[in-house]
C-alpha cells in the first residue's frame, strides 16, 4: 500500500514576458506559471506531479488554495484513492462546503483542484509503470465510469451511456493504439501568430513552421482590425490556401462586433474564430456560430467546468470543444466532457501552450482516439514551442504531429534546477534585471 503523506507546492514562474511569447488581444504580457504540486509518498521512489497553469500575478492565490485543499489527500492510500476515483473527486470538490463556496467547480479553487488531482493521477500511472493515457486506455469501460462524477451533467449523459460508449469502442482500442505508436496525433502551431510579434517575425516563423511539416496554423486576432488583416495576409502568403488557418480572438469582442469583424477576417477563410467573446456567455457563442456559418466556433480555455460544456454543446454553441487539462478539476473532468462531446459529434480540439499544457493534452487526445471518439476528423491538437526544455519528458512533435509519450506518468516532472531557478520571488530567473 502507497500512503500520501505529505503535499507540497511550489510557486513557479517563467519571465515570458520580456519577449512577448504567449501574447494575444487580451493577455498583453504573460509570464507562464504554474501552481506545482507534489506529492510525496511512503515510497522515497514513488512521487506524484501535477500543476496548473496561469500567467504570472495571482499564482500566490492558486499556491494558497492548494494548502488548504491539502488535508484532503494528506494520509490518504492511493489505493483507497484509485479503487473510486469518482467518489474521490467529489470528495476533493464537495465534502469541505466551506471551500466549496468560492467555487464551486471554477476560478482559483478549482485551478489548485486541478494540479492536486492531476498530481493524483500522475501518480497512479507512475505506480503502474504506465503513460497516463496508457492506464486510460487498458481501464475497462466500467473501471473507467467509477472514476467519473455525472453530477449536474446527468440530464445530458447518464453513466449508462457512457458505460455504452466505451463498451462500442473498447473492440478497436488495440488497433487504434497501434496506429497512434506509429503516426503520432496530429498538431497544429500557433507559435507563429502571436500579437506581439512583428511581421518580420511571423514571416519567419511560418516559413520555419512550414519546414517542420506543420500543416494547420493560428494566429492572434482582436487587436487592431487592420493589423489582423495584415497578419493573416502574411500567413496566407507563407502557409498557401489549401492548409487551415485559425483564428483566437482571446475573448476581447462582444457578441455583435466579433460577427462583424469576422465577417471582414473571412476573406482568409478561417476554420475556426476561437474564443470570440465573454468564456462564460453560451448564448452569445450560439449566436455567432448560427450567424457566422460556415467560420467554425470553438472555445474551451476558459470554461471552467463540465456543467458549462453541457450547456455550450446542448445549445449548439460550438464547433470545436477545447477542454483546458488544468482549467477543468482535473482528467477526471475532463473525460466527462470528452464523452459528452463525443455523445454531441462535436471534436475536442484540447487547448494548449502555456507551460506544462502540450505535455498533458498529449494524453487527453491520444486517449480520446483510442477509447472515446475513435475519430481523428476536424481533430488537431494545439502546440506551442516554448518551455518543454524544463520537463524530464517533454513533448516529442515530429512532422506536426505528436508523438505517443512512453514514460510512466502523465509527463508533466519538471527537472528539479528548472524549479530552483523558476521559484518566484526568490529564484536566480527573478534576480536579473
Ligand atoms: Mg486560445
Amino acid at each position: 500500500m502507497t500512503t500520501i503523506s505529505r503535499l507540497s507546492v511550489q510557486d513557479i514562474r517563467f519571465p515570458t514576458s520580456r519577449s512577448l511569447d504567449g501574447s494575444d488581444a487580451m493577455n498583453a504580457a504573460p509570464d507562464y506559471s504554474a501552481t506545482y504540486v507534489v506529492l510525496h509518498t511512503d515510497d522515497a521512489r514513488l512521487e506524484g506531479h501535477g500543476l496548473t497553469f496561469t500567467i504570472g500575478r495571482g499564482n500566490e492565490i492558486c499556491v494558497k488554495a492548494v494548502e488548504s485543499l491539502a488535508y484532503l489527500v494528506e494520509g490518504a492510500s492511493l489505493e483507497e484513492i484509485t479503487s473510486n476515483m469518482g467518489e474521490f473527486w467529489r470528495h476533493l470538490t464537495s465534502s469541505d462546503s466551506q471551500l466549496r463556496w468560492i467555487g464551486p467547480d471554477k476560478g482559483a479553487i478549482h485551478l489548485a483542484t486541478a494540479a492536486i488531482v492531476n498530481a493524483i493521477w500522475d501518480l497512479w500511472a507512475k505506480s503502474e509503470k504506465k503513460p497516463v493515457w496508457k492506464l486510460l486506455a487498458d481501464m475497462s469501460p466500467e473501471a473507467l465510469v467509477s472514476c467519473l462524477d455525472f453530477r449536474f451533467v446527468s440530464d445530458a449523459l447518464t453513466p449508462q451511456e457512457a458505460l455504452a460508449m466505451l463498451k462500442r469502442n473498447a473492440a478497436a482500442k488495440a488497433q487504434r493504439e497501434q496506429e497512434m505508436r506509429e503516426h503520432g496525433y496530429p498538431g497544429y502551431t500557433t507559435s507563429a501568430g502571436w500579437l506581439g510579434y512583428p511581421d518580420d517575425k511571423v514571416r519567419k516563423l511560418a516559413r520555419e513552421a512550414l519546414a517542420e511539416g506543420w500543416t494547420h496554423f493560428k494566429q492572434k486576432v482582436g487587436g487592431n482590425l487592420e493589423e489582423d488583416r495584415r497578419r493573416a495576409q502574411i500567413l496566407r502568403e507563407e502557409i498557401g490556401w489549401e492548409r487551415p488557418l485559425m483564428m483566437d480572438a482571446n475573448q476581447v469582442w462582444d457578441v455583435d462586433e466579433a460577427i462583424a469583424n469576422m465577417r471582414v477576417l473571412a476573406e482568409f477563410d478561417p476554420l475556426w474564430i476561437e474564443e470570440p467573446t465573454s468564456p462564460d456567455d453560451i448564448l452569445g457563442h450560439a449566436e455567432i456560430r448560427r450567424r457566422l456559418a460556415p467560420i467554425g466556433v470553438a472555445t474551451g480555455e476558459h470554461c471552467h467546468n463540465r456543467v458549462m460544456f453541457k450547456q455550450l454543446l446542448q445549445a449548439g454553441a460550438i464547433d470545436y470543444c477545447q477542454v483546458d487539462a488544468a482549467r477543468l478539476g482535473g482528467l477526471n473532468e475532463v473525460i466527462v466532457v470528452l464523452l459528452m462531446a463525443a455523445k454531441y459529434g462535436v471534436p475536442v480540439c484540447p487547448h494548449a501552450g502555456g507551460v506544462g499544457l502540450c505535455e498533458y493534452v498529449q494524453h487527453v487526445s491520444i486517449f480520446d482516439y483510442i477509447a472515446v471518439s475513435g475519430s481523428l476528423e476536424g481533430r488537431v491538437l494545439e502546440y506551442v514551442d516554448h518551455l518543454h526544455e524544463h520537463f524530464v519528458d517533454p513533448v516529442v512533435v515530429r512532422n506536426g504531429r505528436y508523438q505517443v509519450p512512453t514514460a510512466p506518468g502523465y509527463s508533466i516532472t519538471m527537472h528539479p534546477d528548472s524549479l530552483a531557478r523558476h521559484a518566484y520571488p526568490g529564484g536566480a530567473a527573478w534576480q536579473e534585471p
